[in-house]
């Protein structure tokens, strides 16, 4: 096969990954009508791909997909349909790190609470271990410019380089204050496949240390029980690099199940 014929097929692959994951972070409610998913272009690393400005559950063809200079998350044709005002998470991340290859920003309810309480979201889970120790906040009021419109939106290079630094330390998620969380990878051969299970698992991971630590303040009220209730054991270090491991070479296993999934539901469309 020709180079041109084999880029082809490869930026096919990666459209039909890109809306495909789109599917399953919505029927998963990791997104509902807001956030995104995008990859770094697989041959040409000073751009990104992701959907343009639309519910990530009805984006259905490779016409719904935007391709942006990470210089300055502008389109690289002028002509292309609107994009996401917070793009600039995506192409700030990609330009801090030249080895991340995959982005999702997510605004899904569970993980809000570790935003606002000063409650650090820790790996509980052993499909979690990619959190590490914990992960970090980003409070946007800390990065704001008088000009900027402080509706907690990263709508500008400034505040997607703010956030971006959040991942300085090799961190794989950053909580947003009031707003969500960003995740990437640095996986080059399963980059939107790696990328769509850590957010998915760090939504359900937040939902377990919820429900862990209601339980364990249900039980320290009750003068009968309370002498029962431990510190809640989260993953070590060790256990959390470990299990970061074995999510990522078993990421072909809940992915082939979740495109399954969206296919066989009749609710999504992927034409790519
Ligand atoms: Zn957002």
């Amino acid at each position: 096969m020709d180079t041109e014929a084999s880029q082809a097929g490869l930026l096919t692959t990666i459209y039909r990954k890109l809306i495909t994951g789109s599917h399953i972070l919505h029927y998963h409610n990791v997104l509902d009508a807001y956030g995104h998913l995008s990859c770094r272009h697989p041959f040409k690393p000073d751009l990104f791909i992701m959907s343009r400005e639309s519910a990530p559950a009805i984006i259905s063809s490779p016409a719904d997909l935007v391709h942006y200079h990470i210089s300055d998350a502008s389109p690289v044709d002028p002509n292309s349909p609107k994009g996401f005002s917070e793009r600039h998470i995506h192409s700030e991340i990609y330009k801090a790190y030249p080895s991340l290859q995959s982005v999702i920003h997510s605004h899904t309810d569970s993980v809000i609470p570790y935003t606002i309480t000063g409650i650090p979201l820790r790996p509980c889970s052993h499909m979690a271990g990619f959190l590490g120790h914990w992960a970090p906040v980003f409070d946007i009021a800390s990065a704001y410019q008088p000009s900027d419109a402080k509706d907690m939106l990263v709508r500008n290079e400034h505040l997607g380089a703010a956030l971006a630094k959040c991942f300085e330390y090799n961190q794989t998620v950053v909580l947003m204050r009031g707003h969500g969380f960003t995740v990437v990878t640095d996986s080059k051969a399963n980059a939107v496949e790696e990328c769509v299970s850590r957010a998915v698992y760090t939504m359900r991971n937040a939902a377990i240390q919820t429900a862990a630590l209601t339980m364990q303040a249900a039980y320290a009220r009750s003068e009968g029980e309370k002498a029962l209730v431990q510190p809640i054991k989260y993953l070590s270090p060790q256990e959390a690099e470990a299990a970061q491991g074995m999510s990522t070479w078993s990421v072909g296993r809940p992915w082939g199940l979740w495109v399954r999934e969206v296919e066989a539901c009749g609710f999504y469309i992927n034409s790519a």
